[in-house]
């Protein structure tokens, strides 16, 4: 993504200089915060008005989404309402789009042997991942004991029961949506694209999830550099990509503490109750489907590479894993696209 920005901000620079009374159209770019993330945005077209407008109109879609729909701290939100009809018999009455969205989320975790696994908000608060910035950690952090790791996946270990529009959660269950909330923002902002004929292209990412839209001026592909997950350069490589893609990377790297000299990740076991310790330090799953791109990107990192490339291939969509020891592995559609920086 900063590889991106680095080109967003040339690509500016180029055409605001040679832009004057040309037809071709402009790109310009917004950078805001939002779900616990950074959001940037890549807008080509000929007015600054336009893409204004609906950078604006992303953000507002954005904050709908946390505020409505996704966020299991605010009461305004409908995981929230969720989460504190856990235990009830009555259960709880889902919206339409709610519904759907966890008939695929139990359809992921079936299909994953459970790796993946929404129900997983009890340990996700005992680690107070939501806390932790998308960086390292300064300051103190209490590492949670086994006794307390062993009661939320208590908390966790019991069955969702979907009937038709109706949700049943077991007493002490919290849904968690962290896993695929950036990449349903992508969706959001495709249909939002759809809508505007004077936007030719965009690149929109929030955190670890990119949007690619339609075209560039030039008519060139989108470049979407992955980041280096070891930190020694900014990107390890890169995908050139043309037209709508959504591509989202889950890495160790993303949101971590670091105590006594062991990294605690944000992206847990429910078999362990820990940070997953499967070999890997990052994954990226490339779909034309935001969902699929950034929950699949959470599920084949837990999975490791061998159940992770099966998982993929299950669902038609392209993996690239990055491997604790360096090594990089691609699904063969994957090649196509990727290109590896040179040392
Ligand atoms: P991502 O960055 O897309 O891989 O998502 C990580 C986020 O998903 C975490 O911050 C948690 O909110 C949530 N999460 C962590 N572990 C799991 C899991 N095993 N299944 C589903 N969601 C998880
Ligand atoms: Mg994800």
């Amino acid at each position: 993504m900063k590889f991106f920005f680095k080109y967003g901000i040339i690509f500016i620079m180029v055409f605001v200089l040679a832009g004057c009374g040309r037809v071709a159209p402009k790109a310009w770019s917004y950078t805001d915060t939002a779900m616990g993330t950074v959001i940037h945005q890549g807008i080509y077209c000929e007015e600054e008005e336009i893409a204004r407008n609906f950078s604006q109109k992303a953000m507002e879609e954005l904050e709908h989404l946390e505020q409505e729909i996704l966020s299991w701290r605010l009461e305004t939100a409908e995981v929230y309402e969720i989460n504190a009809s856990a235990g009830s018999e009555e259960g709880y009455l889902l919206s339409k789009e709610m519904g759907a969205l966890l008939w695929d989320c139990m359809a992921l975790s079936e299909a994953s042997e459970g790796a993946f696994d929404i129900g997983i908000g009890a340990l996700v608060r005992l680690w107070d991942i939501d806390r932790w910035a998308a960086q390292a950690q300064t300051g103190v952090y209490q590492v949670p004991s086994e006794e307390e790791v062993r009661m939320a996946l208590q908390l966790c270990s019991g069955q969702i029961r979907l009937e038709a529009d109706r949700v049943y959660l077991p007493e002490g269950m919290g849904l968690d949506l962290g896993a695929v909330g950036k990449g349903i923002a992508l969706t959001k902002f495709q249909s939002l694209l759809e809508k505007e004929e004077a936007i030719s292209g965009a690149v929109i990412s929030v955190g670890g999830s990119i949007l690619t839209y339609g075209k560039k001026a030039d008519g060139t592909n989108w470049i979407v550099g992955i980041t280096d997950p070891f930190g020694t350069s900014d990107y390890i490589g890169t995908l050139s990509l043309d037209g709508q893609w959504c591509v989202s990377t889950s890495g160790n790297y993303e949101r971590y503490v670091e105590v006594d000299g062991v990294r605690y990740h944000h992206i847990l076991d429910p078999a362990t109750g820990y940070p997953a310790d499967s070999g890997v330090s990052s994954v990226t799953v490339l779909s034309e489907n935001g969902m699929l791109s950034d929950g699949l990107s959470t599920a084949c990192f837990i999975l490791g590479p061998q159940k992770g490339m099966t998982l993929a291939e299950k669902y038609g969509v392209e993996v690239l894993y990055i491997l604790d020891d360096g090594s990089i592995i691609l699904s063969e559609g994957m090649k196509p696209y990727w290109t590896q920086r040179e040392q």
